[in-house]
């Protein structure tokens, strides 16, 4: 169980391909998922390498875990969300398919039932304007 510096996420934090990125500080990071369990579905990563929570460092993951809770409450509005899902996944058998430690953070909808994990990937231009009504949220 060690980190890989090629995963996807590295490759986002060195900037070798794109993100719809919607926070970042010097210790973390904040994307749009490309395949959203729903309309809003946020990762929230260390930048310190760490492959889950079974290696991060506390602190990093306190980190993690307040930029988590900034994006949540923010996409109630941005999102008009009544609750939020927040799901973290660990080894393969804990569902991680990414190693690099991340939180998703998800606006729900009551009676709304997520989309399947990497069930659909959502339009670019959709992502972008999702963006845009997150940040805008978090600076207000
Ligand atoms: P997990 O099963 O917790 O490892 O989830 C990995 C997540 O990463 C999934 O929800 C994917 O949709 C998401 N994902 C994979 N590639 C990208 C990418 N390039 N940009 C944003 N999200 C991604």
């Amino acid at each position: 169980m060690t980190y890989d510096p090629g995963n996807i996420f590295a490759k986002i934090l060195r900037g070798e391909i794109p993100a719809f990125k919607v926070h970042e500080d010097d210790s973390v990071l904040a994307f749009l998922d490309i395949f959203p369990r729903a309309p809003g579905h946020t990762l929230v990563i260390p930048k310190a390498p760490a492959r889950n929570l079974l290696d991060v460092e506390p602190a990093d993951l306190s980190k993690v875990m307040a930029v988590a809770q900034r994006i949540a409450r923010a996409q109630l509005t941005a999102f008009d969300a009544e609750g939020i899902t927040l799901t973290q996944h660990n080894e393969p058998a804990g569902g991680q398919e990414v190693f690099h430690l991340h939180v998703h953070v998800i606006p729900r909808v009551a009676g709304v039932e997520l989309k399947a994990p990497l069930s659909y990937k959502e339009e670019m231009d959709v992502l972008a304007a999702q963006a845009e009504r997150l940040k805008a949220a978090l600076a207000a």
